[in-house]
Order: C-alpha cells, then structure tokens, then sequence
C-alpha cells in the first residue's frame, strides 16, 4: 500500500514518511492509492473482537510490513490504556431508533483523544526507530491542542506548539492546554479565531525549506494517521448493534474540519454498511450548504455553543473532493485554484446528486441546541454536550423511519458547561477537570501575525 497526494505530484510514499509530511509536498492531501476492501464475511468474524484488537485488524491494512505487529501491538494497547472506559468507545442505547457511541473517555473528555493517544505513541516510535526529529505544530479549536499535548507531553525527542484562537475556547479547553507544565510543550494564544490560527500553520507546513528546518510535523486532521485511527470506531460501533449483519445503519457526526466524518466515508468505501452518513454542524454551516446546494463557499464566522465545530473552511473537505471527482488529481487541483481565486467551488448535475447520495446535513442553530440537551435530559437522564446535541438534532430531523442511527458524542458535557449553564442544568465535574481548577496556566499570548508566530517557534524548536 502506498499514499498519493489529491492533487498528485508527489511521489508515492509508504505509511510512516505519510504520517512524517503531513499535508502533501504539493499542497495536496495524502490518501491510499487504493481503498482496502473489507468483505462481508470478514466483517462477521471481526464481530467479538475487542477495540483493540479490532484496530490491529484495520490498521495493518495500510500499515502492511512497515511496523512490526507486535510494536503496532504494544502502542496500540498503550493507546487505549490510557482510557477510562474498558470498551475505549461504549455504545449508550437511547432508543431502538438511535445510540450514542461515547468517544469521550479518553485523557482529555473529547474524540480527539481516539486518534492522538494514538499518534502520540506512534511519534515516539518513529523518532526512536528513525532518529527522527518531531516538532509538532498545529491549531485548535480546543479539543485537537488539548488532546495531542497529552498524546506528547513529556516524551522524549518531540516538541510540541500548539496556537488556539484567544479567549474562543471553553475553560476547560484551554486549562487542559495550558496547565500542562512539562517543557516539551509552548501553548500559543493568538488574538484571532481559529481559521486565522489555521492559516498561519497552513502557511507555514506549505514553506518547504522552513517545514523541512524545523522538522515540523502536523497533528492536525489533514494527517492521514489521524483519519485512519477514527474509521476504527465506526466498524467497532457498527458491529455492536444487534442485528447489523442484515442491515444498513445511519451515523450522525457533530463536523467541522470534515475530518472525523471523512472517516465514516472511508468506512463506507472499505465495505462498512453505512447508509446515511449525517453531517451535523452548528450556525457555521458551510458543509449543510454544499450538500445542499452544491457550492461551498466560507462564510462568515460566527461563535456558537459548540466552538469545536466553529469552522468555516474545512480542510479535509478536499479528500472528499478527490473522490467525488473519480480520484483525477488533475480535475481535483482545478478546483482547489477555483477555491483560492474565487472563493467558492460549485459542483452541479450528476456530482451534486452523487454528493447527496453520500451525505444529508443539518446546520443546528444555537436554541434547537439547547432544546436538544434539555429534551433528553429531561426525557432520557441523558446529558449531551452540544456538539453531540447538534448532532442528536441532525437524526431527528434527517433519520427515516425503522432506521437506526448512531451519533457520535464527541464531547464530555463537561467540557462546554458554558452552554449547559444555559439550559439551567447542573453537573457535577469529573474529578480530573475539576482539579484543573487549581492549576497555574503557561500561556503566550500573540498577535495574529505570522512573523511573531515565526520568531516564538524559533526560540522555542531552537
Ligand atoms: C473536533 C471536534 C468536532 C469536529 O470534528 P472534525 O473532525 O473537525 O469534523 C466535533 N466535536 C468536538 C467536540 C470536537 O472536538
């Protein structure tokens, strides 16, 4: 198995030199040059493995030899360890219409940590293995910065610098970030939003000879490794379901970055019976408007009860747009120029139809949200937080009939109990964000300026 760029001028490379780029050498997206297919019968044995087990099964088909099984093993143990839950990701039935796979259980309380545990220990090892440098460099939102710090912090040969938007982020977010007291980590707190913190890394990982000076590797979901780590939950949520040998079933995933719900497509296409992949998103609803209309163009930002999923360009969308134009890189990178010029990409006719076929979408606004939390708390004792409510609200109002829905809950409500607060419902912190609480917070705070962002990563990578 070897990886490709979308827009198709970099060489074929193997898994490891993939999860080292990052974003491609030529601006591009990696992805397999072929999608591994998972058979129907091979699908029915998988059903009594346990999660990690189940991701040995699917990470080795695009791993192939390049790590040995049993290092793969031992990282992949190591990973989900760290988890509070023995199922790393359990299933909470709702209803016979619609589950809840919990994706929070991980160190910092949100699905980030599914993926980063992950990548966390795979940059140990590939810097011991290879004598690779590894400064990491990424933006957040929130949850990605909180849950890749404590995939790293402390582990020798990497560094780690992550930029989130000022005072944009929960409380909680930003304690997990900047708590964090070990010298392998620089939290950046830029006077900007989060598409501004995007851009300046965006720009930075695209100047070759300062990505290449500074070693830096990318933890955001433009990495491969990421998205690969995150289809695992889905065969694993999929083969819990009674009866889901004979049946489709719908996902609902709370999106922004498109990356977790790029997993789900990814799933699909390796044989996983999914039938309605459901894009939820909040007031920021650039993903609801493209599968709806067909342009996608950003808009303007607005801040919203769920801030991890305020996000009007979402960079894996270009993975998705690969494969919508039947994988011609030539055709792919058309568009993308037309992105950049002028500011909007529009697909129309058989494209259009192929992109509703794939996905429905729902942009939730900010009272249908609160609604949302407040109607199952009070029907099924159940809290969500709002990334999930929004997702919640996108299966009610996209889910057919007789139709099973999984949502995701990708957030622990006790990391957004700004908006909880709202709904005039109490809840009692989990002991390890409750003692954040005390902790001193190291922080610098820049300005959205690339040359002040440059000359702090050069002092602190040296
Ligand atoms: C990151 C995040 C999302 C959005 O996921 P994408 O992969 O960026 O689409 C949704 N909910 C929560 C809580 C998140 O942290």
């Amino acid at each position: 198995m070897k990886f490709i760029s979308t827009r198709g001028n970099v060489e074929p490379k193997g898994f490891i030199d993939t999860v080292l780029m990052g974003l491609a050498d030529d601006g591009g997206l990696m992805v397999p040059s072929e999608i591994p297919q998972v058979s129907a019968a091979t699908l029915a044995e998988w059903r009594t493995l346990s999660y990690q087990e189940l991701f040995l099964k699917i990470v080795t088909l695009y791993t192939n030899d390049e790590i040995p099984y049993e290092d793969l093993k031992q990282m992949a143990y190591t990973s989900y360890g760290n988890f509070r839950a023995p199922e790393v990701t359990p299933l909470h039935k709702v209803s016979d219409s619609l589950h809840v796979l919990e994706l929070f259980h991980g160190p910092t309380f949100a699905f980030k940590d599914v993926a980063l545990q992950f990548m966390g220990e795979l940059y140990s090892y590939i810097s011991k293995k290879r004598g690779e440098i590894i400064h990491i460099l990424g933006a957040t939102s929130g949850d990605t910065g909180a849950a890749a710090i404590q995939g790293v912090r402390g582990k020798e040969g990497i560094k780690i610098c992550i930029l989130h938007p000022h005072g944009k982020v929960s409380k909680v977010q930003e304690l997990q970030m900047t708590t964090v007291d070990d010298s392998n980590v620089l939290n950046l707190s830029v006077e900007g939003n989060f598409d501004d913190c995007q851009q300046v890394i965006k720009e930075l990982f695209g100047d070759l000879d300062f990505k290449s000076r500074y070693h830096l590797r990318a933890i955001n979901s433009i990495n491969f490794v990421r998205i690969l780590a995150q289809t695992v939950y889905y065969f694993y949520a999929y083969l819990q379901i009674d009866g889901s040998a004979d049946k489709q079933i719908n996902f609902s995933v709370p999106s922004g970055n498109f990356g977790n719900i790029f997993s789900g497509y990814l799933a699909k296409r390796m044989g996983l019976p999914i039938r309605k992949l459901m894009i939820a998103t909040n007031e920021n609803n650039i993903l609801e408007r493209f599968v709806n209309t067909g342009e996608y163009k950003p808009g303007g930002f607005t801040s919203t009860y769920s801030p991890s999923m305020d996000i009007q360009v979402a960079s894996n969308f270009e993975r998705y747009l690969y494969y919508l134009v039947g994988e011609d890189s030539a055709k792919l990178s058309a568009y993308m120029s037309g992105l950049q010029r002028e500011g909007s990409i529009t697909v129309s006719g058989a494209d259009l139809q192929r992109v509703q076929a794939d996905f429905s979408a729902l942009g939730v606004k900010n009272a249908q949200c609160l609604e949302t939390i407040t109607k199952y708390s009070g029907e099924s004792g159940y809290l969500l937080d709002p990334h999930t409510a929004c997702g919640v609200a996108a299966y009610e109002a996209l889910g057919g009939p007789d139709e099973t829905t999984i949502t995701f809950a990708t957030a622990h409500p006790a990391k957004f109990n700004e908006a909880i607060q709202l709904t005039g419902i109490g809840q009692e912190f989990p002991a390890p964000i409750q003692a954040l609480f005390e902790m001193p917070q190291h922080q610098t705070l820049v300005d959205y300026d690339k040359a002040e962002i440059v000359r702090q990563l050069q002092a602190f990578y040296g």
